[in-house]
């Protein structure tokens, strides 16, 4: 309802799509915070890493192995970087689960 990662996970909204399968769909971030940004996203509506349930444990690990799979299919030999904003102080704006893969420069830590 209104969802825009829904929308994007169901194709009903065009986005630059660079790793795809049943339950997880990964696409470019239309404002990219490195030379690669990408989305990472579970095709299942889920808030929040708040409101992921227990049964979804492999979901969620799942994942952190394609985060691993697309930043090799990037080419980020050098290192990357995977996180996911969760709740108003960490800047969460779109409120479906997603974690952002970023690479391609070298990444300040802390982060602001
Ligand atoms: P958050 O702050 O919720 O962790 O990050 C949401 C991210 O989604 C932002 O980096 C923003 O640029 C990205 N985003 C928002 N709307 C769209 C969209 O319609 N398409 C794509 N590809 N990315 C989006
Ligand atoms: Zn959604």
């Amino acid at each position: 309802m209104g969802c825009i990662f829904c929308k994007i996970a169901s194709h009903e909204i065009n986005s630059k799509i660079v790793y795809e399968t049943e339950e997880v769909i990964a696409f470019r971030d239309t404002n990219p915070q490195s030379p690669e940004h990408v989305l990472i996203v579970p095709k299942k509506h889920i808030e929040s890493l708040e409101t992921v349930g227990e049964d979804e444990r492999a979901l969620l690990g799942g994942i952190l192995i394609a985060a691993r799979e697309i930043a090799a299919k990037l080419g980020l030999k050098n290192g990357y970087r995977v996180v996911a904003n969760c709740g108003e102080d960490a800047g969460q704006a779109v409120y479906h689960l997603h974690f952002h893969l970023l690479g391609g420069r070298h990444l300040g830590w802390p982060p602001g």
